[in-house]
């Protein structure tokens, strides 16, 4: 079974841009496998590959994964998608790089594979909008219904719709949290952000739209970019 070329795409958003919804509406329709590495990990730790034994030997000491072993198990997990008859292009990577050393180990890898990464699609909301978005959410600490302020309000305020529960806020999702992992983020992407552009690689899509408009643009600008070969 001989080792197809592949053709990539990146994407990276802050928390509250909607980039899951997005990443899994365009995927099947640019012929890419989406691949979230947190998933990848939680399923690679839970076998009993060799692979996964190295990856949780770090994980149970609370030590941080190699950058070099997170890369052997996405080239790993492409070579098995992208085996055998699999029509899939490539792999719409989500969660990874998160800094720019990531982004360079990552450069390498796919090249020495003969790999392209064809564009990094950055889906992004204005501050203040994820704000709104992150802070505005409920929890029914009974049964676990989720509502937001504004947007999925339960009919009687504080109340859940579902078992008559009091509704509470998360500890994570109070401004103080929120902010701070917002800073978090913008400051870890920012380099990441700025070396693809540099490269030309860099698809800057404005979030703060209807989900359908958000990710026909992502569609229409990225497949031109896959008939380039
Ligand atoms: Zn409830």
């Amino acid at each position: 079974m001989a080792e197809k070329s592949a053709a990539h795409v990146i994407i990276m958003g802050p928390q509250g841009a909607g980039k899951g919804t997005q990443a899994a509406l365009i995927a099947p329709r640019l012929h890419l496998e989406h691949i979230s590495t947190g998933d990848l990990f939680r399923e690679v730790m839970a076998g009993d590959s060799e692979l996964g034994q190295e990856i949780r030997s770090y994980v149970d000491r609370g030590a941080l994964v190699p950058d070099a072993l997170t890369i052997r198990m996405l080239m790993d997990h492409v070579d098995h998608v992208l085996g055998g008859e699999s029509e899939m292009r490539g792999m719409l990577l989500d969660g990874f790089p998160r800094n720019q050393a990531q982004a360079e180990a990552l450069d390498l890898a796919l090249r020495e594979r003969g790999d392209r990464l064809v564009s990094v699609v950055h889906v992004d909301v204005p501050r203040e909008r994820l704000m709104e978005r992150l802070t505005g959410r409920l929890v029914c600490p009974n049964c676990g219904a989720t509502y937001h302020r504004g947007f999925n309000p339960p009919k009687v305020e504080g109340v859940c719709d579902v078992c008559g529960s009091s509704l509470i806020q998360r500890s994570d999702d109070t401004p103080e949290a929120v902010e701070r992992r917002l800073s978090i983020y913008y400051e870890q992407t920012a380099p990441v952000l700025d070396y693809y552009r540099a490269k030309g690689l860099l698809l800057d899509v404005d979030g703060d739209r209807p989900i359908v408009d958000v990710s026909e643009r992502i569609v229409e600008a990225l497949l031109p970019k896959f008939d380039v070969d």
